[in-house]
């Protein structure tokens, strides 16, 4: 969207980044070259952070529920429990809330986010009608790219969106299987910190049912069921 905006010439005094501390390096490393634009055409980086660190509020923070009772942590976040996405909402609205117009990144076809925007909230990607795929082939014809180191590749590099729906956390419970299947082939060391995660949490990371491989336990059983696949494929 920012790329877009300076293209076009739309109004621009500032842009906020949000670090969930989360993020995929790929995503840090975007940030650190976009900052260097801005910072040449003199518009104001803001970085904003949540108030409590990630993991504490995942794994750490005393919580009452009425379904648990007290517990530790929220657990992982996506799905209907995106405490993540809530702070980080909180935090942009608050900072932004003089704002004459915000700007948010959401394409044509993001219909159930487009519904929610209101002014002075706008969108300029729907504005233009692009689409997410637009978006990625804007991006990705300026020379933007998202990449990762990956062992399983030639170039020893693999770029998020050629194994992602969509770049979120590397750790958001909204990634469906295919991503996550990527992820533990693509990127083990990502995989590895998912692992570790859900030793720390009851809850699965992805608890439902596929025709194929049944109901999952946890993150250690997809675990199995990847390297189980990985041998047979490779007999
Ligand atoms: S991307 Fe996923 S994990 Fe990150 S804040 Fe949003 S819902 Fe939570």
């Amino acid at each position: 969207m920012i790329l877009y905006i300076l293209e076009n010439g739309l109004p621009l005094d500032e842009v906020l980044f949000y670090d969930t501390g989360m993020e995929f390096s790929a995503i840090y490393r975007n940030r650190d070259r976009l900052a260097i634009i801005l910072e040449q055409r003199g518009i104001v980086f803001t970085e904003l952070k949540p108030k409590k660190a990630f993991l504490y509020d995942m794994l750490e923070r005393p919580v009452i529920s009425k379904k648990k009772g007290s517990h530790n942590g929220y657990g992982w976040c996506g799905g209907k429990c995106r405490w993540g996405t809530e702070w980080k909402i909180e935090a942009l609205d608050a900072y932004a809330k003089d704002a004459v117009e915000h700007y948010v990144g959401i394409a044509a076809d993001e219909t159930p986010r487009l519904k929610k925007l209101q002014a002075p909230k706008c969108s300029p990607l729907a504005q233009a009608k692009m689409t997410e795929a637009d978006c990625l082939v804007f991006c990705r014809e300026r020379g933007w790219s998202w990449i990762e180191e990956s062992p399983r590749t030639e170039s020893g590099y693999i770029d998020l969106y050629d194994i992602l729906d969509r770049v979120s956390c590397w750790c958001c419970a909204n990634k469906n299987l295919r991503e996550l299947q990527n992820i533990y082939y693509y990127l083990p060391k990502y995989w590895e910190r998912l692992l570790h995660l859900q030793s720390k949490l009851e809850r699965p990371m992805k608890a439902y049912k596929n025709k194929k491989y049944g109901e999952y336990g946890n993150l250690w059983r997809l675990n199995e069921i990847f390297a189980q696949e990985r041998r047979q494929r490779s007999c």
